[in-house]
């Protein structure tokens, strides 16, 4: 059994309920973990207000950024304990999971680093008046966390909260936290004071939803659904809290005549299998030009065709998706293409040896002849690509731009005039240029427009978004006396 982290102790639900975690290779129960639920978020929030009170909030900035420093090495240390636990519990393959604990630890050393180089800033104002502008840290922040990634966005929303002197309260999904409660559990061994990072686990409507609405906290980091994203900033605006949301993605790679074929077609299969597709940014619209779109798209199906999913410990292409209602979520989504009549262009395989009762899904091309299938407005959450033609460029960004999302976005081309217009155009809160994605981008702002949702992380910029700007204004003349 598993224990969640409050105020530096392991600890079960006050009401000893708890959740059974499933592995998604094979269906079956291997753990369990604690129904968290009001009682437990007020003791979290508590210890949380109390470290800012005591030993944490007293901390100098370099000593915070020491601190996660050491909890990026100690991450590094168990990289392959974190990995195991991480694909167990997601199904991911093992490499994959390798890669997001890399990751993590790139997360903890890049606020350490930060968190003494935020300096503040003066404005000249009146004569005889000094202004200071300092950063301070919000509070308690509250950090709802998915299953996709647990490892990565537990680094993504809370290393920046740490550095700039938040204390944190964590809700991780239910269907994968394993890696976030050994992490906490790091976290204390490296010397981070107890209250400074608390772990909830629980389910969404019951410890999420005492989180995100709970009085004392004072910002909330989301990353999820959109459903429940709405709820979220429902939630932040009764208490007048800062929200970030990272919500859903349909993200399009728009291909041109004059593409880079060998550069292009493996990055556009790993955008759309990577994680069995279950990431937000997944590139799971292609808008293909006329001119190269029957020889580009036989060269992708053909690359396509040779991905493989399987158990974690096959470590091929993907693994099974998180649970079941996502793995029927999905193979709806592909019978719903082949029922619209759209054409499959390419599929890859499932494994002949994976344990029945496993979450598997057949990676999928379809091709779409026009622009109105559902297939190519909703996110599917899975490994399935659509394929779409296109005759200019004014069409292709009309297009690229047709959905309620605007997440992540590519333009492969080697004309620059034709990247920077077609890139300046599209409505994504990240653009990429002849690639899709890259390693991590621990150091690049991220984030959403339209229903993708609202402010940033990831880079310098999330260190403001979770801390506040207080003004000082200080009058130093003499009375009487005008300088
Ligand atoms: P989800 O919204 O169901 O769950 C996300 C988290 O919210 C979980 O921890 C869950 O327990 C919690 N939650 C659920 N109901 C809640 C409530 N009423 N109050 C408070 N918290 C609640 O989403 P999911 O199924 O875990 O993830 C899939 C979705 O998340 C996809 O749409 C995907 O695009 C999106 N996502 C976005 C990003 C991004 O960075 N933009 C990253 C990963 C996933």
């Amino acid at each position: 059994m598993t224990q969640m982290l409050i105020n530096g102790t392991k600890t079960d639900a006050v009401n000893k309920l708890t959740i059974d975690v499933i592995d998604p290779s094979d269906g079956k129960v291997f753990t369990t973990i604690p129904r968290g639920g009001q009682q437990d978020v007020d003791h979290a929030v508590t210890a949380a207000r109390a470290a800012l009170n005591g030993d944490w909030g007293k901390l100098a900035a370099f000593e915070r950024g020491r601190l996660l420093n050491r909890l990026g090495q100690k991450v590094l240390e168990h990289q392959e304990e974190l990995s195991r636990l991480e694909s167990r519990d997601t199904g991911k393959p093992i490499s994959t999971a390798r890669g997001d604990i890399g990751v993590l630890a790139r997360y903890f050393e890049f606020y350490g680093g930060g968190a003494d180089k935020v300096h503040g800033q003066t404005i000249p104002f009146l004569n005889d008046y000094s202004v200071e502008l300092v950063r301070e840290p919000l509070g308690v922040t509250a950090h709802i966390i998915p299953w996709n990634y647990p490892a990565q966005m537990f680094g993504r929303s809370v290393a920046p909260a740490l550095a700039m002197g938040n204390a944190v309260v964590v809700k991780p999904a239910e269907d994968a936290c394993l890696s976030i409660l050994r992490v906490a559990e790091l976290a204390m061994e490296v010397g981070f004071p107890a209250g400074a990072v608390n772990i909830v686990t629980g389910l969404g409507e019951e410890a999420g939803a005492a989180l995100s609405s709970h009085p004392d906290i004072n910002f909330i980091s989301f990353t999820g659904s959109n459903e429940v994203g709405t709820l979220i900033q429902q939630s932040a605006a009764v208490n007048a809290v800062k929200c970030v949301l990272e919500l859903g993605g349909k993200s399009a790679h728009v291909v041109f005549d004059d593409v880079n074929v060998e550069l292009a077609i493996p990055a556009i299969v790993k955008g759309i299998v990577h994680n069995t597709g279950q990431t937000c940014t997944a590139g799971s619209r292609l808008l293909l030009q006329k001119g190269v779109h029957d020889t580009f798209l036989k060269a992708l199906a053909e690359a396509f065709s040779q991905t493989r999913a399987g158990t974690p410990d096959m470590d091929l292409t993907c693994g099974p998706v998180i649970n079941k209602s996502q793995w029927e979520r999905i193979n709806r989504y592909i019978q719903k293409g082949t029922e619209e009549g759209l054409e499959v262009v390419a599929q890859g395989q499932i494994a002949d040896d994976v344990p029945e009762g496993g979450f598997f899904v057949t990676p999928t091309i379809f091709g779409a002849r026009n622009h109105d299938s559902e297939l190519l407005m909703h996110e599917i959450f899975g490994p399935v690509l659509v394929v779409v033609p296109f005759d200019t460029e004014e069409e292709a960004i009309a297009t690229a731009n047709a959905t309620e999302y605007g997440l992540m976005a590519a333009v492969w081309s080697e004309n620059g005039g034709c990247q920077q217009r077609v890139a300046r155009a599209m409505q994504a809160g990240q653009v990429y240029i002849n690639s899709f994605g890259a390693g991590g981008g621990v150091e690049l702002p991220f984030g959403g427009v339209k229903k993708s949702g609202h402010g940033r992380e990831k880079g310098f910029i999330a260190l403001e978004e979770m801390s506040t700007t207080k003004t000082i204004v200080h009058y130093h003349g003499q009375a009487g006396i005008r300088s």
